[in-house]
């Protein structure tokens, strides 16, 4: 099914990413995570195309897998990455071969021996999302960036750029995780005001470790609210109780972004399930209702 009959269907959708596993001692943990998580029935699930193109067999295997063995609306990653107009035509037929019916496209980041995509054939994502869309009909979801992409000058600009991105043809964006759930607001009314007017699902990250934490804040540039940065600090060597302030933390969070009205939650899963079946268990009922 494509997302956006989802979206027909549905006020809010709940979703998971994850990414394929390494070896096979991370597929089956992998295995025993997703199972838990499955329990959730969740609106759908999406697959990382890696950075730098390096796990596109993996990403295909799986969302072949989830897709048609566990019956899954599942949605493929794709990026520009090593991207040519004969390899994405190719690579389009196999998805629609395997029954794969939404896609995630994105620019992706240069591999080491790239220093831009200033050469590529695709630079932008918006250029992928084009060719595609004339390929086949997709359901197509693209990225959004609550505090800017981390290469563009201005919010302003990052959000002319998106324009460009949903004009191109995307029927929805998942943002980049973001503590500040202000930032998420602002943005999404900058992009009402653009003409923006598809959905625009907060991505969400449990913090589970005080390294995974600080690892993704310099990856992403986003920012964290005062009070969450000095418990993460205080507690910094105390694993359980890092543990229990991220998950208080995002439960609190994911509660405020559904009360204002966001469509749903897509949560980055890292392939573990214990903190995002607690943080989902303790979103209200009545905020999980999907009518
Ligand atoms: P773009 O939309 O191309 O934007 C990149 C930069 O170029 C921005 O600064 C933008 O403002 C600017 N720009 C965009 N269009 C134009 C234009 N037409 N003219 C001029 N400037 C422009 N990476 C992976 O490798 N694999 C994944 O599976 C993956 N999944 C992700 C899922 C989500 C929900 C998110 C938020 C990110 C994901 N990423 C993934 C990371 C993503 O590839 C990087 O953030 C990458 O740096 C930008 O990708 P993009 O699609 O947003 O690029």
């Amino acid at each position: 099914m494509k997302i956006t009959e989802l979206f027909n269907q549905s006020k809010r959708t709940f979703s998971f990413e994850f990414f394929p596993p390494r070896d096979e001692i991370s597929a089956v943990d992998f295995g025993i995570n997703v199972g838990q998580l499955l329990k959730l029935n969740p609106s759908f699930v999406s697959v990382t195309y890696g950075a730098g193109g390096s796990t596109q067999e993996r990403t295909f295997t799986l969302v072949d897998y989830l897709q048609n063995k566990i019956g899954l609306t599942t949605m493929a990653h794709y990026t520009c990455v090593n991207a040519t107009a004969a390899k994405v035509k190719s690579d389009m037929e196999h998805l629609v071969h395997i029954g794969i019916e939404n896609l995630m496209l994105l620019r992706g980041d240069p591999p080491e021996h790239m220093t831009s995509f200033e050469n590529n054939e695709f630079p932008h994502a918006s250029d992928l999302i084009t060719m595609v869309r004339a390929l086949h009909p997709f359901c197509i979801g693209a990225a959004a960036y609550p505090e800017k992409h981390i290469e563009s000058a201005s919010l302003d600009e990052d959000i002319s750029n998106l324009w460009i991105k949903y004009q191109s043809g995307a029927d929805f964006l998942i943002t980049q995780l973001f503590f500040d759930n202000e930032a998420y607001y602002h943005f999404v009314q900058l992009a009402r005001k653009k003409g923006i007017n598809c959905r625009i699902i907060p991505g969400i990250i449990p913090i589970t470790s005080y390294n995974q934490i600080r690892k993704f804040i310099d990856m992403t540039g986003a920012s964290v609210p005062e009070e969450l940065s000095r418990k993460i600090e205080e507690n910094a060597r105390d694993a359980k109780k890092i543990y229990q302030i991220g998950i208080d933390f995002s439960v609190k969070q994911c509660i405020e972004l559904l009360e204002w009205g966001a469509p749903g939650i897509h949560f980055y899963t890292l392939n573990k399930s214990r903190a995002t079946i607690e943080i989902y268990e303790s979103i209200p009922k009545g905020l999980k209702q999907m009518l």
